[in-house]
This record gives structure tokens, sequence and C-alpha cells, in this order.
């Protein structure tokens, strides 16, 4: 083989890390405490223009978070688009409500907002009473139809989640993803836009709901002198340690969204000749942060071509790719869940691929790429 490893999505250090969990070992904040976790929170609510901001120890904590503070119990529902990770979902179950799943739109391949509208009318009409919430995503970084979604979201006043988990850093009309709903969530696991080896945050406008997320998020103190607790709570806080690798990677986070944005754009322009494959192109308005770079086959007359087919192909030069997302409406755990599909996102699984989208890549290794893609389409 020879050649080094090409991977999906690996974290990139800025440089300015060391110095601030330096800080943070010389004042000896080794905990879920910290003034760099106060920091953190200011210096992400300032970056998206938001109010408040509580850092979490994950963004699958902070959207358990958003549905506790929202209200949602068991015995409810929650509207989530199937298009996305578990951490989406997972949560809702947390909860005891059960996730009723939305397929996606063909544009932006995020929740089909003309699809929500009819779903939340036929879950009236079952159940009897309005969905708890509303769990959005802007997948891969492409800014979902959130101005529509909002509208429906408004329609039946039901509180609009938006898991920006893959969305740092991406904009609708100039405005950041994360601030357009009831709550915003942000995740800096180690392979997404910024990472903090693990953490994630809540974001909203609201500042006693952010408080109330503080609490929860250390088990629910009541305020003694003792430990007294009146509320269930949870050990979701982000270290003080982590808020420090956050701040170095703010300080950079500009920059990896340009590079995520080059690979797209190298990637596009590249095989932009092979009319078999197709690329996302971002609609009026919207800014992607391109977290990963997606592609997607067509068949053409002479030769199918099959995404397994190409990843493994990839992964004999040492090439690391990664089917799109497999919808939750398809997942074993999730199959007695309601779900209103039309089959775009069953369609994106089974055609798609993401490309290797580190911040990180070299020219040369976005060109490994390339080669090795054009062999398998130009066959
Ligand atoms: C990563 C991710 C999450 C969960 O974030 P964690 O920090 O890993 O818990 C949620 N939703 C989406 C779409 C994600 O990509």
């Amino acid at each position: 083989m020879g050649h080094e490893r090409i991977w999906l999505s690996s974290p990139h250090m800025g440089g300015q890390e060391l110095p601030f969990i330096q800080e943070a070992f010389e004042a000896n904040w080794i905990s879920p405490v910290g003034p760099h976790i106060t920091a953190f929170e200011k210096e992400l609510a300032l970056y998206n223009r938001i109010d408040h901001v509580a850092a979490l120890s994950s963004g699958t904590a902070a959207i358990h978070l958003a549905l506790i503070i929202l209200g949602v119990k068991a015995g409810d529902e929650v509207m989530c688009q199937t298009f996305t990770f578990s951490g989406s979902c997972n949560p809702i179950a947390y909860t005891g409500a059960m996730p009723v799943f939305v397929d996606s739109e063909a544009d932006t391949w995020n929740m089909d907002p003309v699809l929500l509208e009819e779903a939340i009318i036929d879950r009236i009409k079952k159940k009897g009473r309005k969905p708890a919430a509303i769990v959005l995503v802007h997948l891969y970084g492409m800014p979902s139809k959130i101005a529509d979604i909002q509208n429906v979201a408004r329609k039946f006043d039901i509180p609009l989640i938006e898991d920006a988990a893959e969305a740092l850093g991406s904009t609708f009309q100039g405005r950041k993803l994360g601030t357009f709903g009831d709550f915003g969530i942000y995740s800096f696991n180690g392979n997404k836009i910024i990472t903090t080896s693990g953490g994630g945050a809540l974001a909203s406008n609201s500042e006693s709901w952010i408080q109330k997320a503080r609490f929860l998020a250390t088990q629910a103190r009541d305020p003694a002198p003792y430990y007294q607790h009146s509320e269930i709570g949870y050990n979701y806080r982000l270290s003080n340690v982590s808020a420090a690798i956050g701040r170095g990677q703010m300080l950079v986070l500009d920059d990896r969204v340009k590079a995520r944005r080059a690979n797209f754009d190298f990637y596009s322009n590249a095989l932009s000749r092979f009319e078999e494959v197709s690329f996302l192109s971002e609609p009026i308005g919207a800014m992607s942060n391109r977290w990963l770079t997606t592609i997607t086959f067509k068949n053409s007359d002479n030769q199918e071509i099959n995404p397994e087919k190409v990843r493994l192909k990839l992964e004999e030069e040492n090439i690391e790719s990664r089917p799109l997302w497999k919808p939750m409406h398809l997942q074993p755990v999730f199959s007695d869940c309601p779900a209103y599909v039309t089959g775009v996102a069953q369609k994106l699984f089974e055609t798609g691929l993401c490309l290797p989208s580190g911040s990180n890549l070299t020219e040369s290794q976005r060109g490994r790429v390339v080669e090795a893609l054009r062999k398998q389409v130009m066959r």
C-alpha cells in the first residue's frame, strides 16, 4: 500500500489549545467548573450572536436538556428529521417520548417543511394533541429550509430545537445556524468542525432556560449549604480542561470553515466532468460550512455505480470514506416509531458517500482521493 491513511474527518488543533490547557493546570481547575468554561460559553455566544450558551459534555446531552426544559415527557411525541445521526433522536427516547420521523426534501437533504406540516396534522388527528417539539437538523452543515420550518412551528405553536451539531459556522441569510430555534445545539466531538475532544453546547436567547440547563447539568442542586435536590439532575457539564481546548479551537473556527469549503470546491471542480457524480449546491441565502463533502452517484446507461463498492476501493488505497447517514426510520431500534417518508432519505443513503473532509487535508491527499474516485467512475 505504502500510502499513509487519509481520514474522513480528524481533529485539527490550531496551536493555542495547549497554552489554555496549561493555564487550567496552573490554576488547578481540573473539573467541570472553572474560568475556561465561562469564557468558552461567552465566546460561543459572541460568535453565533446569541445571548446565552451552556457548555455541556456532548451535543446529545444538549438535546436531552432542551427537551426536558421544553417540558417533553413520557407519552409525548416529538417530530424529528429521519435523515440524521442517532444523537438527534436518542434523547427523545430518554425522556420517554416517541420520536416521529419526517423525511427530507431533495434541495438541502433536511426536513421537508411540507411533509412536516402534513405529519403534524395527521398526529393531531390520530393522537388528539399536537407533538411536543420539533428536532430539525442541518445535516453535513447545510442549512435546512429554516424559514419554512419556522413557519410551521409557529403555526402550530410547537417549540423548535435546531440540531446544529454539524453546522457550527454555517449561516442562513447571514445569521448563524443554531440561533433560529427556541434552542440550538452544537457538538465538539472529535470529528466535528472544531473539537474539545468531546463536548457540546446548548444555545438560546432565554437566560432562564440556559440557567436551568446549567442547573440540570450539575445534578440539580438546590441552593443550600448541604446537598439537597428537588429535581432529577444530570452530570452533563463540560470540563474546564475540555473548555480550554475549545477556546483554542474558537480562534481558528473561521479558518476551519474556509478549509472545509475549499475541500468541497476542490472535489467538485475535479469531478465536474463526471455526470455520474452529483454534489449538493447551496440554495440562495444558504452558506454551508461543508463539514463533510458528500457525493451521490447516478447510474449511467453502461454501468452501475455502487457506493459501497467505491468505498471498499477507496479503503484499498487507505482512504476512509463513509455512506451517508442511515435514516432513523430504517434503524431496528426505531422500527416501532411513526414515520412520514417519501423515500428521499433512503435514496440518499443508498446512493451517497462522504469523502475525506478534514480541515487538515493536504492538497496531495485530496488529489489522491480524486484519483482513486476517477478510477472508479471512468472504467
Ligand atoms: C454529532 C452529532 C450529534 C451528537 O453530538 P455528540 O457531541 O456526539 O453527542 C447530534 N446530531 C448530529 C446531527 C450529529 O452529527
